[in-house]
């Protein structure tokens, strides 16, 4: 088997293919489901700009990824677009040969006015999360003082240059936002064209307080949408995509369902995540990274980095969520903010 295919591999049989790039681990949002006030607080130390990988740091990772396998790179963080000048990694990255795609998650807050530059750049999608269209609602899960407004521009203005279909992350807490919102966050999709996923929340990082009785069930989600507006299941665009899709019967687009905690899909995950200061981490619920900053701030060359990439990938087993199903789950994880979503 050539280099490039055993090492790109992993002890499961999954191919490398997505990257997830986290650019800063800062956030304008306080979302409570991600960086809860309380642990990030004023005096909380985030990292400095020193320790975060440079633009041409990231460019040669992902120039050694494409090479193992990689086509997708997805920008994220922490809030992506408090990086300054994203558009210039964006413009680096869409010239890496073998990347197909470049995507962006993001709270929108910061959109309106880089929708546009993104887009020259080479930037092909955009993900934004929104859990609430309820101007109050959206203040208390998000925890900002960035009105919805804000928001919803940025969604206009990335829908205006060409980022479209648009998709919209929600994340469905029981108690917080499963009654109208998740009806309003459907028909504004509807509305405008975008693709609402509904994502189960997720027991991510150690700071959030997770409790499985707060997970609402995308079984539930699709029940309640489906009695306002009927739908029926629909096949995945590729193997392995991580959404579970639905059409509206009368034609209005689709909806998208993250099962992370009741159907994991831990069996066809292809994506790595690479921190803001260069860690690797093999799972989103990964308790510890492996150090590519170092290796990158040393003499070795881009083979050696690649030989040390693929024998992580190669050594990989992670299927966390599997394994929280079945209850034998480790308990130590990084933050959700750390790695992006
Ligand atoms: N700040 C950007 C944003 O919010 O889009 C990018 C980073 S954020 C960590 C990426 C995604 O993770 C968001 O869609 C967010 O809703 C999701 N997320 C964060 N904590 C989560 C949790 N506990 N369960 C499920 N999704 C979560
Ligand atoms: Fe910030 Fe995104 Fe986390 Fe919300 S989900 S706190 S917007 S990083
Ligand atoms: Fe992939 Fe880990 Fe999520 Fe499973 S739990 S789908 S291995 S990131």
């Amino acid at each position: 088997m050539p280099a490039a295919q055993s090492g790109s591999t992993d002890r499961f049989g999954r191919r490398l293919r997505d990257l997830r790039i986290s650019v800063t681990d800062r956030c304008n949002f306080r979302c409570r489901y991600c960086m809860p006030r309380e642990v990030f607080g004023a005096d909380h130390q985030f990292l400095d700009r020193a320790e975060l990988l440079s633009f041409e740091e990231i460019t040669r990772l992902v120039r050694v990824f494409a090479e193992l396998g990689v086509r997708k790179i997805r920008l994220t963080g922490g809030e992506p677009l408090l990086r300054r000048n994203l558009e210039d990694l964006v413009a680096m990255i869409s010239v890496v040969p073998g990347i197909e795609d470049i995507a962006l998650t993001t709270n929108a807050s910061l959109l309106a006015a880089k929708a546009q530059e993104l887009r020259e750049a080479g930037l092909r999608r955009v993900t934004v999360s929104l859990d609430s269209l309820d101007e109050q609602h959206f203040a208390q899960i998000s925890d900002t003082r960035v009105p919805l407004s804000q928001v919803l521009r940025g969604i206009e203005a990335a829908r205006r240059v060409g980022l479209a279909p648009i998709k919209i992350n929600s994340v469905i807490k029981r108690g917080v936002n499963d009654g109208d919102d998740l009806l309003r966050l459907a028909e504004f999709g509807r509305e405008h064209g975008h693709i609402v996923r509904f994502i189960e929340y997720m027991d991510v990082g150690t700071t959030n307080g997770w409790r499985m009785t707060d997970v609402i069930p995308a079984k539930e989600v699709v029940e309640r949408i489906n009695a306002v507006w009927p739908v029926e299941p629909t096949e995945a665009h590729y193997p392995g995509e991580v959404a579970r899709r639905y059409r509206y019967l009368d034609g209005r687009g689709e909806i998208g369902l993250i099962t992370s905690v009741t159907q994991p899909f831990c069996q066809s995950c292809t994506r790595a995540r690479l921190s803001a200061q260069g860690e690797l981490f093999t799972c989103l619920f990964a308790a510890r990274g492996h150090d590519l900053r170092a290796l990158v701030r040393s003499t070795a060359s881009d083979a050696e980095l690649k030989d040390r990439i693929s024998g992580i990938w190669q050594r990989r087993s992670d299927r966390y969520s599997e394994l929280r199903t079945s209850g034998t789950a480790p308990r130590s994880k990084v933050e959700m903010s750390y790695i992006g979503g």
